[in-house]
């Protein structure tokens, strides 16, 4: 009687403990900017079944991916035996297997499996983290009490079950091969024996999942509870990751802690410290201060370490609890590329972009607070419609003795290439420019420019939070495009591709814009591109980060190295959706970049491991950043040239 009752009040009070923790987490996501991520239900259950049920994204990683699925799938069907012990504890003469029929006997089979599968899980678990250990993986104590708990649940269930047998044979005994086989262990123990064992295993196993449930919402595990729902409520357009900043409003930004939509503390919740996203963040990789993981989890501990009141802004926030300078020092808001790396990799879709770049526009638009060197590039796209802050005049200079036309003086049915900023003034990107002209013209393309009518597109201003200027020029380029009626854009540019393709929707735009490498692919395929020359090199490949993980073209530019004759491709170790970032992005090409190692030196030294002695491009900003890195480390012998540089020598007869 005395161990029902304790069972019975250590349930109670284990069970009101969590639901208090529970109440104060959800109150919490309560407080934040509402957020509407409803739509498309089922393109959202098909990403749960993919992602959160079969983990798709951690077999990446194949060992971590395998040993993951057996511990998730085991605790799906164990979760049943935990509350199962509870309630046949809890009202000693139930059953609740004889409610299942023949069922039961199935549903022990599986649990019996799984049960193995999961300490196979656990053990290759605990061999990853003692002698492996990848860089990425920090050990903590938070890791190895949940690998106990779940140890400990899996070994308590095995011993009561395998004495289980011993002592009552159930029908369902024949249907547990592995518990039948640790029985034979005890075959020879007295009858007082077993049941001191069964009784023991049977508390064991309940007090564990008791702590486990009590432990989880303050520990890295607490994924358990919310990964579902943030894969379910993911960003689906994983490409448009900027928050639209509603310029009418009295405040901008993110600067406190219900500036955060609810599915953005969701995110802080859902993090499993597994790392991925620190492994190719550029910040990361050169010592600066952000590091995407440690950013979600210190705006998480903040979080929980907040009353309603804090949360709410209603009483003056500490010193030490201050998110812009604190928590997330200035350092760290202008570190990011938004590259992208971070997001791709986070096997639960958690999103730092949107946050960071929210953040900037506080200090932008609120503060005035940016970097200095900013404002030149902020002026120029005022003025003169480029960051460069060149004259607007000077923006047809790369066609010179060129024959192309004004958009309006083409007609039928028509192409706009955009030249962009770099493309127009940079002189290396001059040059990429005049190729695609020559590339369009060999394949009959009907095209045309809009010569000084085209303005920056605002990537820069919109990333560095400046959406005062970002809509300024979004509005004006709208309007100008609109009124020539083209079927597809084109540009050589990715920034500019996701910025009109994409950003441009907030301001009512739906342009159908290419890269032009995806735009070649076609024209290579439908025959309307034919190399004559073969190139003999051995290249290697920098994806840009706008074109693979923003666009999710990584295949283009390999196509036409592959058609290109005689070229060789050599891949680079970190190359397609895992490509690092040169450190333009973000508008980080226009800051100057004082801590750690500079990106792009770093990756250029991944170009260097591969041998090549030419680097190919697919974006200005990747070209300058390059090439900037290959005068600065010496490596002159070192080419870096844009694909359609090669493109073009490829078409010109031997
Ligand atoms: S977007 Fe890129 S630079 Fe920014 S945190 Fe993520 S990985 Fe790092
Ligand atoms: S944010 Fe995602 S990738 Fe990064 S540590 Fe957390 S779960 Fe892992």
């Amino acid at each position: 009687m005395t161990e029902l009752i304790s069972l019975w009040v250590i349930t109670i009070v284990a069970i009101a403990l969590f639901c208090t923790t529970a109440e104060k987490r959800i109150g919490a996501l309560l407080l934040g900017q509402s957020a509407s991520p409803y739509d498309k239900p089922c393109k959202r259950l098909k990403g749960v079944i993919e992602y959160a049920f079969l983990q798709k994204r951690l077999f990446r990683d194949s060992y971590a991916g395998f040993y993951h699925f057996l511990i998730f799938w085991g605790f799906v069907f164990l979760a049943f035996r935990g509350w199962q012990n509870i309630i046949e504890g809890l009202f000693p003469k139930s059953n609740l297997l004889s409610f299942l029929g023949i069922y039961g006997n199935y549903y022990q089979a599986i649990r019996d499996v799984f049960v193995i599968l999961v300490l196979l899980g656990v053990f290759l678990a605990l061999i990853r983290r003692i002698f492996i250990k990848p860089e990425r993986v920090e050990n903590s104590i938070d890791a190895f009490a949940t690998l106990t708990f779940i140890g400990l649940l899996m070994l308590s269930d095995l011993f009561y079950d395998s004495t289980t047998i011993l002592i009552s044979k159930p029908d369902w005994a024949s249907f547990t091969p592995f518990s039948n086989l640790f029985s034979s262990l005890f075959s020879n123990y007295s009858d007082s024996s077993l049941v001191t064992i069964n009784t023991t295993a049977h508390w064991i196993n309940i007090l564990t999942f008791l702590g486990f449930l009590n432990f989880l919402p303050y520990s890295k595990h607490f994924h358990i509870f919310t990964s579902l729902f943030n894969v379910y409520f993911r960003n689906l357009d994983e490409a448009k990751n900027i928050r639209k900043v509603d310029l009418e409003s009295e405040h901008f930004g993110i600067s406190k802690m219900n500036d955060f939509t609810w599915k953005e503390m969701l995110d802080f919740y859902t993090c499993t410290e597994c790392g991925r996203c620190k492994e190719g963040c550029p910040t990361s990789l050169t010592d600066k201060p952000l590091k995407p993981k440690d950013y979600g989890n210190d705006l998480r501990d903040l979080l929980y370490s907040m009353s309603q009141e804090e949360i709410e802004g209603k009483v003056e926030i500490d010193e030490e609890k201050q998110i812009i300078g604190k928590i997330v020092p200035h350092d760290s808001i202008w570190a990011c590329t938004t590259c992208r790396y971070c997001e791709w990799a986070c096997p639960l879709f958690i999103n730092f972009v949107p946050k960071i770049v929210g953040h900037r526009s506080y200090l932008t638009l609120e503060e005035s607070n940016f970097p200095q060197e900013a404002q030149t590039a902020f002026k120029g796209m005022e003025r003169q419609g480029n960051p460069w802050n060149l004259p607007r005049a000077d923006r047809m200079n790369w066609a010179e003795r060129l024959d192309v036309r004004h958009i309006s003086e083409v007609e039928g049915k028509k192409y706009l290439l955009w030249v962009g900023c770099a493309g127009a003034y940079e002189e290396s990107q001059k040059r990429v420019t005049r190729a695609l002209v020559k590339i369009l013209n060999e394949a009959n393309v009907n095209f045309g420019i809009l010569g000084e009518e085209e303005s920056c597109t605002g990537d820069v201003a919109r990333r560095l939070g400046n959406e005062y200027l970002f809509s300024a020029l979004a509005e004006q380029n709208i309007e100008t495009i609109k009124q020539y009626n083209v079927s597809k854009i084109i540009t050589a540019c990715p920034h500019c591709l996701n910025t009109l393709k994409v950003d441009y929707k907030d301001y009512g735009a739906n342009f159908d814009v290419v890269h032009a490498v995806t735009f070649i692919k076609q024209l290579i395929k439908e025959g309307r591109l034919k190399f004559k020359k073969g190139i003999d090199k051995s290249v290697t490949f920098h994806d840009p980060c706008y074109l693979s993980r923003y666009e999710g073209d990584v295949d283009s530019a390999r196509f036409i190295m592959n058609s290109i004759p005689s070229l060789k491709l050599n891949e680079m170790k970190w190359s397609k959706e895992k490509s690092i970032c040169c450190g333009a992005g973000g508008g980080r090409f226009w800051l100057e970049e004082k801590i750690g190692e500079r990106i792009n030196h770093f990756r250029f030294k991944q170009i260097l491991e591969t041998g090549s002695k030419c680097a190919l491009v697919s974006c200005p900003f990747c070209h300058t950043m390059l090439d900037n890195a290959r005068g600065e480390l010496n490596k002159e012998e070192i080419e870096v040239k844009d694909i359609l540089e090669i493109v073009v020598q490829a078409l010109e007869e031997e």
